[in-house]
């Protein structure tokens, strides 16, 4: 079949993989966020689609016959673009999102926040020195609230602007206990930020904070879409691949 997967996600390379494998004519796409991102096999292409029509449009053209929308959690504008662009060109939509972590053995014991302004005040109420680990784009939510303290930063790309008193890690999974054991302990973290991206990838960094003792606040993630296939895994997402008519 020939298969779309919306990536930019460990998940996605990993369903790209047995896809290929598969023999499926496959293409992976990826936002362009990332200046030097982790590719998969097969095919990619790179950079935004041009919104719903835009996307309908590369449907048509490369005559594409089921979509994977594999992007992380968080991605909702693609989500929904995709969606929309499926639905209207009849096209089969599978969404894979990995399992979030709520059943986390910890969950019970962080303070979770529906936004990012939310988690905001909570960090302030339990920490003074808070490990930010929510990504570039959250970055409007704190930079001004925050230019007085000594944030940790830990970005993929090094391209951020961030007041002095920040230190900033350029780093990306996946992460071991140690290292961020060690990380939280030399720049002397009292309270973690993350939001819910689910995973292995970048769970670590929840088992050191209990290991140390340091609070963490964890933002809520955006509900699933409504009436859409979803699944939790690659093989999953393979699975429901190989059921569609055609394939
Ligand atoms: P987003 O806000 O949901 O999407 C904004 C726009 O970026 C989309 O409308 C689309 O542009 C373009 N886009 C996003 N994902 C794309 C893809 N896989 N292929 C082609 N265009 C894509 O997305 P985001 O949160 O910025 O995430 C961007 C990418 O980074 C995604 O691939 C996602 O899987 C990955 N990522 C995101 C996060 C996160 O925390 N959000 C974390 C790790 C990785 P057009 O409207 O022009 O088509």
């Amino acid at each position: 079949m020939r298969v779309l997967v919306l990536g930019g996600t460990a998940e996605a390379r990993a369903l790209a993989e047995i896809l290929y494998d598969g023999g499926h004519d496959l293409t992976s796409s990826l936002a362009g966020r990332v200046a030097s991102p982790r590719l998969p096999v097969g095919q990619v292409r790179i950079g935004g689609f041009g919104g719903v029509t835009g996307m309908r449009d590369y449907l048509t053209e490369h005559r594409v016959e089921a979509v994977v929308d594999a992007t992380h959690p968080f991605a909702t504008g693609m989500r929904e673009n995709a969606r929309k662009a499926c639905a209207e060109s009849g096209i089969a939509l599978i969404r894979l999102a990995r399992p979030g972590w709520a059943e986390h053995p910890d969950a019970h014991t962080w303070h979770w926040a529906d936004d990012y302004d939310a988690a905001r005040e909570k960090a302030e109420r339990w920490g003074q020195r808070p490990f930010l680990t929510t990504g570039r784009q959250t970055l409007p939510f704190f930079t001004s609230a925050w230019a007085g303290r000594e944030v940790l930063l830990r970005v993929v790309d090094p391209d951020v602007e961030v007041p002095t008193a920040w230190r900033v890690v350029h780093d990306r999974g996946p992460y071991v206990i140690p290292g961020e054991v060690a990380l939280m302990r030399q720049h002397r973290v009292d309270v973690l930020l993350t939001k819910d991206s689910g995973g292995s990838y970048t769970a670590a960094k929840l088992a050191a904070a209990a290991q140390l003792g340091v609070p963490v606040v964890v933002v809520r993630r955006p509900a699933q879409a409504a009436g859409v296939t979803t699944v939790d895994s690659p093989e999953a997402a393979a699975a429901a691949i190989a059921l569609l008519p055609g394939a």
